[in-house]
């Protein structure tokens, strides 16, 4: 908005520009590159049965190898992303590779994408999803799409609508970050979802803030009352497991599993989920 009230002037803000702004200006032109070269690359990170060790899915999380920056991470330019519209073209290629992946994957795993708010502001992303899991033949179920509460501050009956519409298809739609957003407990009831996904932020205190184990707590019953799976974030030590099983969560996802990976790795990492079976064992993978 303030970008199109001084366009006229731009060419003098960009003389002035901070540092900070020459940086973003930076990435966008090069994210721009990037998504037209067809150089992003989802990797996957899993979501472990935390009764029986299992992995049930992976979430795809885009990855920028850049040619002299390395591996960009996604927190550098998914505002970016965010700011320029960009997203849009991010988040459908994501969702198309990582459908196409997930149909050679065995049959009993998911995948989860990410999603933008902007993602449900430009109309097709009903028809997309469609067209996607047509194009891969992925089965509907076998596909969630991770949203956040920001989302549903909108309070949008398109939004509502569309939720509702991806959902019908066996589409399953779940709440990332949860707990960081500034979602009322309203939303809970007027927003169709199946899975809440603990933000990272109050399992890294889980073991040793009696606080943040009160809130996971609640937010375990509250799920569990809901009918929804409850999945922790951000797993990194097995003194975070016993606890998160204790309480009765679900799901885990976290470093002490393993850090995302590139889509040729997912087959023989699936082959060592036998590994985190065992309550007391869980094993890492380098
Ligand atoms: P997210 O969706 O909450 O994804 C989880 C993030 O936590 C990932 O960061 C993951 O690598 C990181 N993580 C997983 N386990 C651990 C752990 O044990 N410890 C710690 N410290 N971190 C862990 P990543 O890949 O850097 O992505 C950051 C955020 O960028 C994502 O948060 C998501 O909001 C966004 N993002 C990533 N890919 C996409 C995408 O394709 N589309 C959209 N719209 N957003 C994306
Ligand atoms: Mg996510
Ligand atoms: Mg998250
Ligand atoms: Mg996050």
């Amino acid at each position: 908005r303030a970008k199109n009230e001084f366009r006229g002037t731009f060419s003098f803000f960009e003389a002035g520009m901070d540092a900070q702004a020459q940086i973003r200006r930076k990435i966008e032109t090069e994210l721009r590159e990037a998504v037209q070269g067809d150089a992003l690359r989802p990797y996957y990170q899993p979501l472990v049965d935390l009764s029986s060790g299992r992995i049930t899915g992976f979430e795809a999380l885009v990855r920028w190898p850049h040619p002299e920056r390395g591996m960009i991470s996604p927190a550098e330019f998914i505002p970016v992303a965010e700011e320029t519209g960009l997203i849009n073209a991010v988040g459908g290629l994501m969702l198309r590779r990582a459908c196409a992946d997930a149909a050679q994957w065995p049959d009993d795993v998911r995948v989860a994408v990410n999603l933008s708010p902007l993602q449900f502001r430009v109309g097709n992303l009903l028809s997309l999803v469609v067209d996607t899991l047509k194009q891969s033949g992925l089965p509907a179920k076998r596909l969630e799409l991770e949203i956040t509460e920001t989302l549903l501050l909108e309070k949008s009956s398109e939004v509502l609508a569309t939720l509702h519409a991806l959902r019908a298809l066996g589409v399953r739609i779940s709440m990332d970050d949860f707990g960081t957003g500034y979602s009322s407990l309203s939303y809970l009831r007027s927003f169709p979802f199946d899975k809440i996904k603990i933000d990272q932020s109050f399992v890294r205190d889980l073991t040793a803030n009696p606080d943040a184990q009160a809130i996971v707590r609640s937010i375990i019953s509250l799920g569990k009352g809901l009918g929804v799976t409850i999945t922790a974030e951000g797993v990194e030590t097995e003194a975070e497991v016993n606890c998160l099983r204790n309480e009765g969560c679900h799901e885990g996802q976290g470093f002490l599993f393993s850090r995302a990976r590139p889509n040729a790795e997912i087959v023989s990492l699936l082959k060592t989920q036998g590994n985190w079976s065992a309550p007391s064992g869980a094993a890492l993978v380098a």
